[in-house]
């Protein structure tokens, strides 16, 4: 016999429907061990036997009441086969709280639409259809008053709680803060086996964080892993607490709300709405989602991000950039000469520095990256992307991921591939993993920025909004090829939670945007140190033969013999200000020096495999050095700076030079068909090889993982070809 569970709001009509369904035929008892009543009957539909039980009304599932505590219990406990949330039609948004939480539980929940003549009276026009699309639940009107719609809601009712798979359980988005230790904690739970014979993994882990004393208390006589979760959940409150001033058991609360106004604002209209009866997060929506409008304030919101970024850091990096250029004056000058002066000038000082130089401008990023996090905004941006990425055969779960990975420049994929989770449909999620390393992650960012520097200083901002873009369109384009491969229909029940929006406190702000800022720092401090220092031994090793350096050594002979021996001392001495004849000197022995250090570069390990590649990446406009660069930029992007670094470095006229990489590059001959190149090869290559582990782990697959790497690297580098051919 099936048993069937009627919950809902108080006064919501559960009551009225409970006798329309029974006849008024029903016994009535306490349930155990409380005074609270619990109505059952047993009726024959269409032959099939079920059990009904009236639950009491509550307004959520957080068990703060007796009445909550026996409705959840008995869902829990009891696993009814059908719950039928009764749903009023007049108070909708209220109403769907309890229903999500019910979906979160992963409980086989259906819904009345009940009073609708009420609704209607009151000119609520709600799209049934598109409520049960959303809600990926059936939806059965009724008018409990009247008796009407019971006999549909019964047949449906039979419907669901035959079929095999009557819902899968609901995973909404918290927000980064909380998304992230609920993974974490999801896992932990899983992997422990930890109160999962009764309860789903992320339920467990969501009534950690809310601090849901029964779950919590549950957990407590458990054991297990029940220390580990509450230490989680208390560190992530308290840094809730300081950067956003509320718990997260008020962040989930909002974000549960958050996606009922998303399904809201696609399925109610009011004939009459004065804006007045809005709440201001809806009145502020009805211009920034806008269809026309919204879309282009989010475009106006990117490159304002991106003029306040280069605007507020130019000074700190300039600043940075002379720091690390006088550093390396000194080392220069109080290092005697040789390889341990070498790897401290050119491996680390040029290296590593040119990656933390842009340091400032990662703060500046994340800062305003922050600040449309904690308003809500970049909820909006996701929910007016889902349009657009249906087009592309993806959804909204995809902007999230996309965004994750530095969809406004300065993420990271790794976390973005594993946001993929949250997708339902395997082909989907696939594609996403696939496309979502195009985004301009924080690690590639300073290679724009570099480039940037050096070819467009005029109007930065607008060449990163168009960087940006172009990352967009070439991972969209790329999906949609995917796509045609191996999707079929995009799944449509997806809903972006919208929570209400927030001014953001200036302490959050900056702790969110040092929190990023920091792990890059201390990714350069010890990653890249560590590859810049094996780069430049590449670079360095094997060193030129005596016989090499003889020829080098003549040629500064032959020339000093041509010359009076007083225009030679003069040119030697270490004065700054010398006679024309001497300065003439000094140049042409620079010359015969520059040429000795490009040959030594290039008689290297790291100069050879560049050069074995030169034959062919010239076309792309990439001598060898960019090809090292970009060799060692599989390994990690920030790389390709550091290593472009290393190799100017190395090959340069005069090592007392402080000139920043980007005006080394420009007096090298870089032209903006080189720099273009580098730049579409960038945004379209391999992933770096974290990123190609997660996508391995994540797929299941060597081969996608392969693919990425391999079918990647080709795609950018005939892509890249073709720019610097048609641009040159
Ligand atoms: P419960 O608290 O959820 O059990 O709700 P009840 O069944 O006790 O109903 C509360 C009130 O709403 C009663 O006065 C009902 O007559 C009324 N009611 C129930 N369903 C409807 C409906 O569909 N339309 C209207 N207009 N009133 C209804
Ligand atoms: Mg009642």
């Amino acid at each position: 016999m099936k048993s069937v569970a009627i919950a809902g709001n108080p006064n919501c009509g559960k009551t009225s429907l409970f006798n329309n369904i029974t006849g008024a035929n029903y016994h009535v008892a306490n349930y155990p061990g409380v005074t609270v009543e619990k109505k059952e009957a047993k009726i024959k539909h269409n032959g099939e036997e079920f059990v009904i039980v009236d639950l009491p009304g509550t307004y959520s599932l957080s068990p703060y009441s007796l009445e909550e505590k026996v409705a959840r219990d008995y869902v829990v406990n009891e696993k009814p086969d059908v719950i039928i949330n009764v749903l009023d039609a007049s108070n909708l948004e209220r109403n769907l709280y309890m229903f999500v939480q019910f979906m979160e539980m992963g409980a086989p929940v259906m819904a009345a639409l009940n009073m609708v003549d009420v609704a209607k009276l009151r000119k609520i026009n709600i799209d049934i259809k598109a409520l049960g699309e959303k809600l990926n639940v059936p939806v059965i009107e009724t008018v409990a008053r009247e008796n009407k719609g019971t006999k549909e809601l019964l047949d449906e009712v039979a419907k669901f709680g035959a079929s095999q798979k009557k819902s899968s359980p609901l995973d909404i988005s918290y927000g980064p803060d909380i998304d992230e230790v609920l993974v974490k904690m999801e896992t932990k739970i899983k992997d422990a086996g930890f109160m999962t014979a009764k309860y789903l993994p992320r339920w467990v882990a969501l009534k950690y964080l809310e601090n849901d004393e029964q779950i919590v208390s549950e957990g407590a006589e458990t054991g297990g892993v029940h220390h580990e979760l509450s230490a989680m959940a208390e560190k992530l409150n308290s840094h809730i607490k300081t950067t956003q001033k509320t718990t997260a058991e008020n962040l989930i609360a909002d974000y549960r709300y958050g996606y009922i106004s998303s399904i809201l604002k696609s399925v109610v209209s009011h004939e009459d709405s004065p804006l007045d009866r809005l709440y201001l997060s809806d009145r502020i929506d009805q211009v920034l989602t806008n269809k026309v409008l919204g879309p282009m304030i989010m475009l106006g919101f990117l490159y304002l991000i991106y003029e306040f970024t280069f605007w507020a850091s130019e000074y700190p990096v300039m600043w940075l950039e002379s720091l690390f250029g006088w550093l390396g004056g000194v080392a220069d000058a109080g290092m005697s000469e040789g390889l341990l002066k070498s790897l401290v000038t050119s491996g680390i000082i040029d290296g590593v520095g040119g990656v933390l130089g842009f340091a400032p401008l990662i703060l500046f990023m994340f800062f305003a990256i922050a600040f449309l996090e904690d308003s809500g905004y970049m909820a909006r941006t996701a929910y007016m992307l889902d349009r657009v990425f249906r087009i592309f055969g993806l959804q909204g779960n995809s902007v999230v991921s996309y965004i994750v990975s530095g969809g406004i420049a300065g993420g990271c994929a790794v976390p973005g591939v594993m946001a993929a989770r949250t997708i339902k449909g395997e082909k989907e999620r696939l594609i996403t993993i696939l496309t979502a390393p195009f985004m301009p992650c924080g690690a590639k960012l300073p290679v724009y920025a570099l480039l940037i520097k050096a070819f467009f200083p005029e109007n930065e901002a607008g060449a990163m909004l168009g960087i940006t873009l172009l990352s967009w369109l070439l991972a969209l384009s790329i999906a949609r090829i995917l796509g045609t491969f191996f999707v079929k229909e995009p799944d449509s029940a997806f809903v972006m939670e919208l929570p209400p929006y927030r001014m953001p406190t200036l302490k959050g702000l900056t702790i969110h945007a040092w929190e990023r800022c920091w792990m890059y720092v201390r990714k350069a401090g010890t990653v890249i140190l560590a590859i810049s220092i094996l780069l430049w031994a590449m670079m360095t090793f094997p060193q030129l033969s005596e016989k090499q350096l003889e020829v080098y050594e003549n040629q500064r002979q032959e020339i000093a013999a041509q010359l009076d021996p007083a225009v030679v001392e003069e040119g030697s001495s270490d004065a700054e200000e010398v006679s024309a004849p001497a300065q003439e000197y000094r140049d042409l022995i620079a010359e015969v020096d520059a040429r000795e250090a490009g040959d030594g570069l290039a008689n290297s390990l790291a100069g050879r495999l560049g050069k074995s590649f030169e034959p062919v990446t010239q076309f792309a406009g990439f001598d060898w050095r960019t090809n090292i660069a970009l060799i060692a930029g599989i390994a990690a992007k920030e790389v390709v700076v550091a290593s472009l670094g290393t190799a100017y470095s190395l090959g340069e006229v005069d090592p007392e030079e402080t000139d920043s990489l980007a005006d080394k590059l420009v007096k090298s001959g870089w032209t903006t068909a080189n720099a273009i190149s580098l730049l579409v090869f960038t945004m379209l290559y391999s992933p770096c090889f974290v990123t190609v582990v997660a996508i391995r782990k994540e797929t299941g697959s060597t081969k996608w993982a392969m693919f990425s790497l391999v079918v990647y690297t080709l795609v950018a580098f005939i892509a890249s070809i073709a720019a610097f051919q048609i641009l040159s």
